[in-house]
């Protein structure tokens, strides 16, 4: 019988174990960490055998093919053994194509790929068509294949999961851009994190499509040197507004001229699967975005707060102040991956007024722009960051949480970042209305509090 180690339990590595099992594989599933609730009574309620805040080498190393979860690095003890046995290492994405059928749409690249995707599975939907998401985003594509409801499926494949990807095959490929990132992974090294992207495009025929950014230069570069299959389908803001952009641009609720190129791309392959105008532009009015992703969450005094929690690397943050006309007060920070800050210098200087700096480790973000952008503060409350930079915004002023940097400082992961930082917004926003109904209140909860602590900063340098 064909042995499967599973490597992680969460929502994939559960999905794969699921439907290994139901394909009749032998599974076993192993944790170095604590399984979650809900993915371990799952596991129990299939009868599949695993363990927890350990990796048993020799249940694992029996394996005739070992699942691993996009999150472990190559560099783990359990990887380096796994490897030197030469037993095949997939990702999730990969088990669960061999026992599909549907239409596969992949969507890469360093960001945009979530709200890409879901735009994407929305414009499909509203056409009629059988879609689900599936991949990193939402349910696994192993569920999804479980459930055998659907004749096309979005998939939003990172760079890990691609890694782990050989034979899966996509029928339409995106890729929207390479900008650094994750290269603590890649060993600094870029080739390797483009190489990645790029499996995107293995096993594609001549009958398949590429929709691709015309004017990234990692993905130009690559494509001068490689041949490759599919039909190609190259998008622009500059050519495609000219020939779809004025046609569907007013309809989109979306945020930012990056946001209207995940527009374009979509467009394209909506046009490519045949759904006609009327449905594509009733597609793109409909749909909201994605939480994290410069979403909206408040109005307070005529200043408009906006969490971009996502945004945990250079080139997001860069399209997120690139989205805002009027003075931002950015409140950024967290876990530096190695960043390079040099590409928002320019737009730093020009854009924002002020920048609050929230994380365990502030050095290397401060440094990089202490002589660009005056006054900096320091802190390592959220509730400060967002006191301070009340304090210091005015009406029509943009308060903007967009880190460029990892959550994991702090926080478990972007979303209870960023839904940190919308409790503490609305918390502030609500106190004030309290405050405006009850007279009395007003003048024992003063605005004192916020001044004091934008005071001991200033006084802690
Ligand atoms: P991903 O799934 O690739 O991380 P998301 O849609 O979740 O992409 O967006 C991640 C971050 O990148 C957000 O801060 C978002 O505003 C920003 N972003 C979205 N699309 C683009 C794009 N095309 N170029 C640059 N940044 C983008």
């Amino acid at each position: 019988m064909h042995k499967i180690a599973i490597l992680g339990a969460g929502k994939s590595g559960v999905g794969a174990a699921l439907l290994a099992q139901d394909k009749g594989l032998q599974v076993f599933v192993s944790d170095a960490n604590r399984i979650a609730a809900p993915h371990k009574k799952a596991l129990i309620a299939h009868h599949i055998p695993f363990e927890e805040k350990q990796h048993t080498a020799d249940k694992i190393l029996s394996a005739d093919e070992v699942v691993k979860s996009p999150g472990i690095p190559d560099s783990t003890p359990i990887i380096q053994a796994i490897q030197k046995k030469s037993i095949p290492i997939i990702a999730e994405i990969e088990l669960a194509s061999r026992y599909t059928h549907a239409f596969l749409i992949g969507i890469t690249g360093t960001n945009g790929k979530t709200t890409t995707a879901y735009l994407i599975t929305h414009l499909l939907k509203v056409a009629g068509l059988n879609v689900a998401i599936a991949g990193n985003v939402g349910t696994s594509l192993s569920r999804r294949v479980l459930e055998n409801k659907y004749d096309y499926y979005v998939l939003e494949l990172s760079s890990f999961q691609l890694e782990g990807m050989y034979h899966c095959k996509m029928d339409i490929a995106c890729l929207l851009n390479i900008t650094p990132d994750h290269l603590d992974r890649y060993q600094g090294q870029m080739a390797a994190y483009i190489q990645a992207k790029f499996r995107v495009l293995q096993n594609m025929t001549t009958k398949t499509h590429f929709v691709y950014n015309q004017t990234d230069d990692n993905i130009k570069a690559y494509l001068q040197q490689h041949a490759i299959l599919p039909r190609q389908h190259p998008v622009s803001i500059q050519q495609d507004h000219k020939d779809i952009g004025n046609f569907y641009s007013s309809l989109t609720n979306l945020r930012g001229e990056h946001n209207w190129f995940n527009a374009l791309v979509a467009i394209k392959v909506a046009q490519l699967l045949s759904i006609d105008k009327t449905r594509i532009k009733r597609g793109l009015s409909t749909f909201t975005g994605v939480p994290h992703r410069i979403e909206w969450v408040a109005n307070i005094g005529g200043i408009s707060f906006y969490n971009d929690s996502k945004a945990t690397n250079v080139a997001a943050t860069y399209a997120a102040l690139m989205s805002f006309a009027q003075p931002i007060i950015w409140i950024a920070g967290g876990k530096d991956k190695g960043n390079d800050y040099t590409a928002l210098q320019d737009l730093v200087r020009t854009h924002v007024k002020a920048m609050i700096c929230l994380g365990k480790d502030n050095s290397r973000i401060q440094r990089a722009f202490q002589q660009i952008v005056k006054p900096i503060y320091i802190t390592t409350t959220m509730k400060e960051a967002v006191a301070i930079a009340l304090s210091l915004a005015q009406p029509e002023d943009v308060v903007l949480f967009s880190p460029a940097c990892a959550s994991f400082d702090l926080f478990k992961n972007f979303e209870e970042r960023g839904d940190c930082f919308k409790q503490t917004v609305l918390q502030v926003k609500n106190t004030r209305i309290a405050i405006a109904h009850h007279p009395h209140e007003r003048n024992r909860l003063s605005n004192e509090t916020i001044h004091q602590s934008v005071a001991e900063e200033q006084s802690k340098g």
